[in-house]
């Protein structure tokens, strides 16, 4: 076991073979960011790209610039990158809109595919804008179907007959626990049910296979650990040998067979394209680009592995320099059920969190006690554990987390 030091820390720095990526991003001095599970680092070579799309692009070449700068195909391009961080097949991702109406969209279709099934199954705790979306659809489609959430062990006692969608995010946005997607999904199918994974804390972050997990659906997040922006736009996924049956409740003029022959009626393109509904974001799609291919140089097992150690260093230095101060670790200690964050709990998380980012150490809270820290390892060294974990020793010990500037709210947490 490796003895958590600061000098041997430094050492794991200098021996960690990520370590250069930390360079590529645009970080600010003394901040140590531990929230890019929440909103990814901007990537130094942004701006520039961006740039060049708004005043080359854009003002120079004006409308010429669907054809001329290639915008048009940018979606599909960008789809084409993301597929290969989560085990898609080419042309089987697509890329825009939110991951709500992703949501929507796949969960529209995947209904559909099950017209004698009523229950959309998914886990109590999911993230809320997963269940909204269920409930919402159910209540416009008007044909009984209803939103069951089981409790996480009560997942596969709850199959049955009647579930036409299991919907489940793939890491827990709250404790950073990660489902067994390949074993879920099978359950799933033996029971006729489809499975709709939301891999917001997934993409980029751990591997994903869902080629080999035969899985079915799936959306993501653009603006978490693929680091394309705030509000970048989304993904989907549903796997090739279900394109030919489905129909997406949002039928735009992007997902038409033929978009510019400007027809009466319309008709599903090919593939996955029917999943599109307008017209993509071009300035979004730009910087997601950025943020996708710096993931896509990044070997998959080493960020896995690097993220592992990040957890564990995080949990091992708590126990040592914060052991008296009453936090409750509900990140699994099994790697094998862990994605890439540490979460804790405290009754006072809200104001200890606001006294660390006002120290410089940024996670976030999920009401009503949780605090999170994103393990990024494109970003983060080893020594920004221990230095965190040292701030937040202070703040506990010295109680300055009680100042009443930390216990006001804000809107965004
Ligand atoms: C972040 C997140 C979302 C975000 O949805 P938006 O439509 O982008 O706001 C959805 N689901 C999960 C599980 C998330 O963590």
């Amino acid at each position: 076991m490796p003895s958590n030091t600061r000098p041997a820390l430094e050492q794991q720095d200098r021996d960690d073979p990520l370590a250069a990526f930390r360079d590529r991003f645009a970080l600010p001095d003394g901040v140590i960011y531990l929230d890019g599970n929440s909103l990814g680092a901007l990537p130094r070579a942004t701006p520039a790209r961006v740039a060049e799309v708004v005043a080359a692009e854009w003002g120079t070449g004006l409308i010429r610039s669907w054809n001329a700068a290639g915008w048009i195909d940018l979606p599909a391009q960008v789809a084409g990158r993301i597929a290969t961080l989560i085990g898609a097949p080419t042309g089987s991702v697509a890329v825009g809109d939110s991951t709500s109406v992703n949501l929507f969209k796949l969960l529209g279709a995947a209904l559909a595919l099950r017209p004698d099934r009523r229950t959309i199954l998914t886990e109590a705790g999911n993230f809320p804008t997963d269940s909204y979306i269920a409930q919402g659809l159910a209540a416009l489609l008007a044909q009984g179907h209803s939103l069951h959430e089981a409790e996480t062990d009560a997942i596969l006692a709850a199959l049955g007959p009647d579930v036409a969608v299991l919907l489940l995010t793939h890491v827990n946005y709250r404790t950073g626990a990660m489902h067994d997607m390949a074993a879920l999904t099978a359950a799933a199918h033996a029971a006729g049910t489809l499975v709709l994974w939301d891999l917001a804390h997934s993409a980029g972050a751990v591997p994903v296979d869902l080629a080999g997990c035969e899985a079915d659906f799936a959306v993501g997040c653009g603006y978490k650990f693929l680091n394309g922006g705030p509000g970048a736009p989304s993904f989907l996924f549903a796997a090739p040998r279900l394109h030919a049956a489905l129909r997406f409740p949002i039928t735009g003029w992007f997902g038409h067979a033929a978009p510019f022959a400007f027809d009466a009626v319309w008709r599903p393109a090919d593939g996955i394209a029917r999943a599109m509904a307008g017209t993509p974001p071009i300035l979004s799609l730009a910087a997601l680009e950025v943020g996708v291919a710096l993931a896509q140089e990044a070997p998959m097992n080493l960020v896995r592995e690097k993220a592992l150690r990040l957890g564990s260093l995080f949990s091992e230095l708590l126990a040592e320099h914060c052991g008296a101060f009453g936090f409750r670790v509900l990140t699994p200690a099994d790697p094998a059920l862990r994605g890439s964050q540490f979460s804790i709990a405290h009754s006072a998380a809200y104001p200890i969190m606001q006294a660390l980012i006002a120290h410089g150490v940024i996670g976030d809270v999920r009401m009503p006690d949780i605090l999170r820290f994103g393990l990024t390892p494109l970003t983060l060294r080893y020594t920004d554990i221990w230095d965190a974990v040292q701030v937040l020793r202070t703040v506990m010990a010295d109680e300055v987390w009680r100042a009443p500037e930390y216990q006001v709210r804000q809107k965004v947490t």
